[in-house]
């Protein structure tokens, strides 16, 4: 009797002790926890967040293998969910509500990463120097009308990976490389900087056109810092490839590691995650656009209003990614 009274505790115990789930997170703090609060205020499940960046936690899931106490894995940029797969770090998830909530595209056709939240490499520019409708695609960023008047960050960065990854996707690395040669020869600067920084150089006049994520220029206008929303203010998003294939877009997302000890609450922070309440606090609080398609905008998103986004399969990026950062490198993208 006495031992039985024991395994029920131990049971109960266990019990206890299982309702967690371990994030490894290369989303900042403020971008994601306040989400998990919500998650453990709704079913009780913990979440403890280990932060780090995107490529040291791949790195360490490798060397932790299956000693890794991480559930999930939550990083931006399909890029970099994709080395993970490549890696063997994930499991596929069986989920009607992943699936039913994230467009196809947006999601590994073999369920091992989800996009969570969008975001679209869009133009700024300086209006007082560019009217908009000498804007147009990527691809134009090569004429030479924009010689030393272009602002992008360096190719050590995914999220130019990632696009130029969709364009080879798109034309081919023949193409791809000769427009890289020139587009490259119309930087007003070495690339250096984050995107904020590309659109502080367009506001300052140091160059007229800059590549970056929406969500930058969005944050920069409800900044807390003066010069951030006085630089915002200065310059216009102009939406790219509308004639086209759309814009070009990326993803924040997530997977269920191979690790996984927590599988059950994880595939309910990941459900979570894409529910109605975590995504409109995506749209608000992060700028970016929803991976669920009835979430209204942010208002700011809302006054760029609609555009087209390019529909490429984000698996594409990935699997050209490699011979992206080769080409960057031989024409000479810093
Ligand atoms: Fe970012």
């Amino acid at each position: 009797m006495k031992n039985l009274l024991i395994i029920v505790l131990l049971l109960f115990q266990q019990q206890l002790f299982a309702a967690e789930v371990n994030v490894y997170s290369a989303r900042k703090e403020a971008l994601i926890k306040p989400l998990f609060d919500q998650f453990t205020e709704q079913t009780g499940i913990d979440v403890n967040l280990v932060t780090g960046k995107a490529d040291t936690l791949i790195k360490r899931l490798e060397v932790e293998d299956k000693n890794s106490p991480a559930d999930i894995l939550i990083t931006v940029d399909v890029a970099r969910l994709i080395r993970g797969k490549e890696k063997g770090l994930f499991q596929s998830v069986n989920s009607t509500i992943l699936e039913e909530t994230i467009p196809v595209h947006y999601r590994d056709s073999n369920k091992e990463w989800f996009g969570l939240s969008l975001r679209s490499r869009v133009m700024v520019y300086a209006p007082d120097r560019v009217t908009d409708d000498e804007l147009d695609s990527y691809i134009d960023l090569a004429d030479e009308t924009w010689k030393n008047r272009l602002c992008v960050r360096s190719s050590s960065n995914v999220y130019n990976q990632s696009l130029v990854a969709a364009m080879i996707s798109n034309y081919g690395i023949e193409k791809t490389k000769h427009w890289a040669d020139r587009l490259v020869g119309n930087f007003a600067r070495p690339p250096k900087g984050g995107d904020r920084d590309q659109i502080k150089a367009v506001a300052a006049g140091i160059c007229d056109v800059a590549l970056v994520n929406n969500y930058y220029l969005a944050g920069m206008l409800e900044s807390s810092r003066d010069d951030e929303v006085t630089a915002a203010k200065k310059v216009k998003l102009f939406w790219p490839n509308q004639d086209g294939r759309g814009a070009h877009m990326n993803i924040s997302g997530a997977a269920l590691l191979k690790s996984a000890k927590h599988k059950n609450e994880a595939v309910k922070l990941l459900e979570f995650l894409v529910s109605d309440a975590a995504q409109q606090w995506y749209a608000d609080t992060n700028h970016e656009y929803s991976i669920n398609q009835k979430i209204k905008s942010n208002s700011i998103l809302k006054n760029w209003g609609d555009f087209k986004a390019d529909t490429l399969n984000l698996s594409l990026l990935g699997k050209h990614n490699t011979d992206a950062v080769i080409l960057m490198d031989q024409v000479g993208w810093k």
